[in-house]
């Protein structure tokens, strides 16, 4: 017996990277055991930023890629859904109904919106992008998940949604759950430029599809602590991307504090310390490479994946729907 089903997602934008492994990625391969996990791949959340073809036809190959990166985090496709947005359009029509019991200035009032519209530089939402939290509530409800996966401080973003649902039920009846914020305690990773999180766009990230030269590299170029400026002036692991990424993937946890205690005192140097997160992280990345390398080879495969996941999902949408339709009253009770 499963403990509720869960809906999470990533937006299409390109290849995963540490960050969205700590970050999500990781806990998934954790929930899929213990929960009925639905992974949706939100390609028409894309459009909600650029709608020009070139993009659109981007959106269509970082589908991929992101598939490929949870299945090589080891998402699996024997447990988890994994479904792409447009695959599924009934959405849509959940997603109209909604957007008649929210309010312009509610969703005016999301957090999230003046910062996609600052990140991308956008003067004018469209009506689309205003409407993205009316959308995220139509994928969530669809599929009847009751919880939804967010880091801590992130609980907010799924307020709209509640509101939705309790403002449908107290219209027409009980037909959506609320659904919950489930929150882990995902830690955020720092990128390697120490200037802040791991972010593809900030082009500080290590990618789960680098290889092995690629991902020695940028750890040899990584920051550290900036007023050590030789090997023997004591330094600082806090705040120190490569002490942060070995507590993160080296599990020769004696190797780590030996390593910290040495640098607070001034006795090792910034390239032996990278080294040996060198050598962890190759170690961490290889099996998942290696998995993302034999689905990434297998593109039949993976459209078998997206294709039974989206037989999966229609008829719970469909049904779904229906319910919504017949609570609401709506048309003249033939459409199933
Ligand atoms: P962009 O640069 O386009 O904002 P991103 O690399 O920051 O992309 P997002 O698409 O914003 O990635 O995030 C996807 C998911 O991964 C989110 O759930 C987010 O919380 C998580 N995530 C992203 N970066 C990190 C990070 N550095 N540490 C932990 N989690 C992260
Ligand atoms: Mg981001």
């Amino acid at each position: 017996m499963k403990k509720g089903r869960i809906l999470t997602g990533d937006r299409p934008t390109g290849q995963l990277h540490l960050g969205n492994y700590v970050g999500t990625l990781a806990n998934r391969a954790k929930l899929q055991d213990e929960y009925e996990l639905i992974l949706l791949v939100a390609d028409y959340h894309s459009l909600t930023r650029k709608v020009d073809k070139e993009h659109v036809l981007e959106t269509r190959q970082a589908v991929r890629e992101v598939v490929l990166d949870n299945l090589a985090a080891g998402v699996d496709p024997d447990k988890t859904t994994y479904y792409v947005q447009s695959d599924v359009p009934s959405v849509c029509e959940l997603h109209l109904l909604f957007s008649m019991l929210t309010t312009v200035p509610r969703l005016e009032r999301v957090p999230s919106l003046k910062e996609i519209m600052d990140a991308e530089h956008i003067e004018q939402p469209s009506y689309g992008l205003l409407g993205y939290p009316v959308l995220q509530a139509a994928d969530i409800l669809h599929v009847r998940a009751n919880l939804v996966p967010v880091g801590k401080d992130q609980a907010s973003h799924i307020e709209v949604t509640r509101e939705i649902a309790r403002r449908f039920n107290y219209l027409y009846g009980d037909v959506f759950p609320e659904p919950e914020a489930l929150i882990g305690d995902v830690p955020t990773l720092m990128g390697t430029d120490g200037s802040g999180k791991m972010s593809k766009s900030r082009g500080n990230a290590i990618l789960l599809a680098d290889d092995p030269e690629t991902i020695r590299q940028k750890v040899m170029n990584m920051y550290t602590d900036p007023t050590r400026i030789r090997a023997d002036i004591p330094g600082n692991p806090e705040g120190n991307p490569v002490f942060q990424y070995n507590d993160a993937f080296n599990p020769n946890r004696a190797e780590v504090e030996e390593l910290k205690e040495r640098y607070r005192q001034g006795k090792v140097g910034d390239v032996e310390v990278k080294k040996k997160l060198n050598a962890a992280l190759q170690a961490f990345l290889e099996p998942i490479r290696e998995r993302r390398n034999y689905y990434a080879a297998r593109p039949q495969l993976v459209d078998e994946i997206l294709a039974a996941g989206a037989a999966k999902v229609r008829p719970m949408s469909a049904e779904t729907i229906h319910m919504a339709r017949e609570a609401m009253g709506l048309g003249r009770g033939l459409v199933r």
